[in-house]
């Protein structure tokens, strides 16, 4: 029981009570036989759904109540803020929760007053590289879902940062949470801990296939669910499940949800639509109207394709869930959810992990997924598919949890009985030994101070997973020698004899975050633009407007950047150092008021600019030189685009900042349109293009827009400062950030700035001619509130925002405006 573990802070245990925890799991328990209370290291590979979290829970607590300071890694950002949440009804008892999420470049310094941070691996990585000086006071610290250093693109920053956290805190408790894995004790073993083992659940799971017209479960058992005419087993087995009678021994005849999952977004919204007229008749009138309801928030949420479909599923008791929804779409659907508002759920499996939805019955629909790199559909791993599995049953609802795979011949039934049900999962392998890891991670491990010395970097990587694992012998010292060659040949280290340093830029690189591919790129793009600025100047004054019709009004395609120097073409170089100020290490927390007066600055400046010299490097050059970066995930090639891109690569070639590869390397060619593509999208967001008509145009969800947008946010940000810093082009450059930032065109970028205007409200205040910030503080008021479509509220805040005198609208009427509209 939680009252007999000693190390709890006062209150705690019975806080757990009135929760209904009353007694410890036996894997929880198991972790306190083995200390996790008492500052000992723990890995608890125990099945989903049993109670991790509270295990982590305890042990931070004791730990903060001994005078110390945990931290919780989660592996995904959108989970952050779900976990601090979830801690935070510990503030009660007097534990303070932070997470630090956003801004990569910031050591966080607020966050030494809290007694829990939430953060994800990248996020600590950074602060490690920072120098956050809390670090150092952390006495525990939880990696969730450790099974994911096996991931190749982020398992390694998981791996390098409980290697570095280690070694800055000699005794540091480390509490690890895992899926059940093949190889928990190796886990266990690199990170010198206990290791809580355990297939203990809080409900039982049968699992099972369908094919046919039964479900052959591992108990032996059957149960017939007749596909009927329509052959859809998914419907089927949804209907199944809301029909409630499960064969005898349940004792809540409640209608049982389900969740299915599927293998992409498309499928997702496409068994959405179709299971919505299964669920649709098994509601009754009053969750009919709070359905409703819930439709019109939705609606509310954002005016595009995909919430509008939502919004018509979840009406009838179905919905969809992916990376793709909006952050508010998705709490919606898992709230309702778990409300049993909505019966079932189409999901990709980042459902799956970590966001607690369990559910009657979980359908497998798909168990292969297409991989670029294997070149077509491959199956799953055990340990995702049991995870999925593991979402079935809900505890105190369900007799038990059903999961299901579907088979279309007895074949691939006996297949998937062999391959996932009576299967073991798999290892973990250590990922770190691939190159773009270890080069990002070598950089940085020189770079923070934490290897002086080849010696020293090969000794502190000797720490590593990967080194417990491998059995190759000098793989690692080989693989970490060509990573070295590579980052001195860039300049991001220097070499003495055994002694490694990194180079300023080095320094700078590994600070913004950046794998060094991608700043060598950046670095490379912009020195082509200075080295070619003369020629592609006079290229694009000679082409005309070079912007794309259909999005932009010709007479505003060009107009100078800031800074309105005599040569406009020099505008880009002035020194960097005068026009970073504002953005140079600054707080996220900050970051608003010192950019008022920089940006009221360049309100002036922009007037005084002139319009007719083209700006070089475009915004579209420097979005398709992020966009091809290896840290910007670049939108797919899909059937009959590669006409169009090349179309589009040769119109545009002389924005584009390097030589455009020839048709024939095959795959440099394809990877430039794939960021054109991309880069794109980032113009026709910049040019004030609907979301709605973006996703269109791109087949993307919006969530997609947003997670493109702030990738090439940060990446232009970066590339400002290595700008900056190699006295190369920074004017466009922030121009292009700030235009993405906004998703404005030139002439609103300091109207969009002002908290609470946003891209739609800028360009309607724009309309009736408010075009700075100090229009806006001496526009008449009702000329203000019309363009506002009347909403005080909002126009209140904004002139505060502004710093208007008196913002008042009281007495003011949108109807009563002044015949001119200028100020
Ligand atoms: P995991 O992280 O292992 O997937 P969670 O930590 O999300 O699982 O726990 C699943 C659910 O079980 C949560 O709703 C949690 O409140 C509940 N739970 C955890 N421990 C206990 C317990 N000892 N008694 C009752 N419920 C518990």
């Amino acid at each position: 029981q939680p009252e007999e573990v000693p190390e709890l802070p006062e209150g705690v245990a019975a806080h757990l009570r009135g929760e209904g925890i009353e007694e410890l799991y036996p894997p929880q328990a198991a972790a306190v036989e083995a200390g996790v209370t008492r500052g000992e290291s723990v890995v608890a590979s125990v099945p989903t759904a049993s109670g991790k979290t509270l295990v982590a829970e305890l042990a931070m607590l004791s730990s903060v109540a001994r005078g110390g300071k945990a931290l919780y890694i989660v592996p995904l950002r959108a989970l952050a803020s779900e976990k601090k949440t979830e801690f935070e009804r510990w503030e009660a008892y007097g534990f303070d929760v932070g997470v630090s999420t956003g801004n990569y470049e910031s050591d966080g310094e607020w966050l030494a007053s809290r007694d829990i941070v939430v953060a994800t691996s990248e996020k600590v990585d950074s602060l490690v590289r920072n120098g956050a000086a809390w670090i150092d006071e952390l006495t525990c610290v939880v990696a969730d879902e450790v099974h994911l250093v096996d991931d190749s693109h982020r398992g390694p920053t998981l791996e390098v940062t409980l290697g570095k956290l280690r070694t800055l805190n000699p005794g540091l408790q480390v509490v690890a949470l895992s899926a059940t894995v093949g190889n928990a004790d190796v886990v266990a073993e690199w990170l010198d801990a206990e290791l809580v083992q355990s297939d203990w659940r809080p409900i039982d799971l049968r699992m099972g296939v369908h094919y046919g017209n039964a479900i052959s479960f591992d108990d032996g058992t059957q149960r017939e669910v007749p596909v009927g005419s329509g052959g859809r087993p998914t419907a089927a087995l949804v209907d199944d499940a809301l029909d409630g009678d499960s064969g005898g021994d349940d004792k809540t005849d409640d209608q049982g949800s389900s969740l299915v999952f599927v293998n992409s977004r498309r499928n997702a919204e496409a068994s959405a639509k179709r299971l919505r007229d299964v669920t649709e008749p098994h509601l009754t009138d009053d969750e009919r109207g709070r359905l409703a309801e819930l439709a019109a928030e939705i609606r509310e949420v954002s005016d595009t394709d995909t919430s509008d479909t939502l919004a018509s599923c979840v009406a009838k008791g179905a919905a969809f869930h992916h990376a793709g929804l909006a952050s508010e779409h998705r709490s919606l659907v898992e709230d309702a959810f778990r409300d049993r508002l909505v019966k079932c759920i189409s999901a990709t499996p980042t459902l799956a992990a970590g966001v607690n939805t369990p559910s009657r019955r979980v359908i497998v629909r798909d168990w292969r997924r297409y991989d670029g790199e294997f070149g077509g559909m491959k199956p799953l791993d055990v340990l995702e598919i049991h995870q999925m599995m593991g979402r079935a049953g809900r505890p105190g609802l369900d007799p038990y949890g059903e999961a299901v795979l579907l088979a279309k011949d007895s074949e691939t039934r006996d297949e998937l009985f062999e391959r996932y049900i009576w299967a073991d999962p798999e290892p973990v392998r250590s990922k770190l030994a691939a190159e773009p890891a270890l080069r990002t991670h070598v950089l940085a491990t020189v770079a923070s101070g934490f290897a002086h010395t080849r010696s020293e970097l090969l000794e502190f990587l000797d720490q590593t997973l990967y080194a417990t694992q491998t059995d190759e012998s000098g793989r690692l010292e080989r693989v970490t020698d060509d990573v070295l060659a590579y980052l001195e040949r860039n300049e991001f280290i220097e070499r003495e004899d055994d002694s490694l340093t990194a180079t300023s830029v080095g320094h700078t690189v590994s600070r913004l975050y950046l794998d060094p591919m991608t700043a060598a790129e950046i670095i490379d793009g912009l020195e082509w633009a200075d080295a070619n600025r003369g020629e592609m100047t006079r290229a694009l004054s000679g082409a005309g407007s070079t912007s794309d019709p259909a999005t932009t009004r010709a007479s505003d395609a060009t107009s100078t950047p800031a800074g309105a120097a005599t040569d406009p073409a020099d505008a880009g170089f002035q020194r960097a150092s005068e026009l970073t100020s504002d953005a140079s290490g600054n707080d996220a927390a900050d970051d608003d008021a010192a950019d008022d007066d920089a940006a009221d600055a360049e309100a002036d400046a922009d007037a005084a600019a002139s319009a007719d010299a083209p700006t070089y490097p475009t915004a579209l050059g420097l979005f398709h030189l992020v966009s091809r970066t290896p840290d910007m995930y670049q939108l797919y090639l899909k059937s009959g685009d590669r006409e169009t891109y090349t179309e589009i690569c040769y119109e545009r070639e002389a924005e584009l900042l390097g030589r455009t590869p020839s048709e024939y390397e095959d795959v440099r060619f394809e990877e430039w349109l794939s960021a054109l593509k991309t880069a794109r999208l980032l113009e026709d967001w910049a040019d004030e293009v609907d979301e709605d008509r973006i996703t269109e145009r791109y087949g993307v969800g919006p969530g997609d827009i947003r997670g493109k947008v702030e990738t090439a946010e940060w990446l232009l940000g970066a590339a400002e400062r290595l700008a900056g810093e190699l006295d190369l082009p920074v004017v466009p450059v922030r121009e292009a950030k700030k235009r993405v930032e906004y998703g404005v065109r030139d002439e609103l970028l300091t109207l969009a700035g002002v908290r609470g205007v946003g891209r739609k409200r800028a360009r309607r205040l724009y309309e009736v001619g408010i075009e700075t910030r100090a229009d806006l503080r001496e526009a008449d008021k009702s000329v203000v509130l019309r363009a506002l479509r009347g909403r005080r509220k909002t126009a209140e805040g904004i002139l505060e925002n502004v710093g208007r005198q008196d913002p008042s609208m009281e007495g003011v009427s949108k109807a009563d405006s002044a015949a001119t509209s200028r100020p």
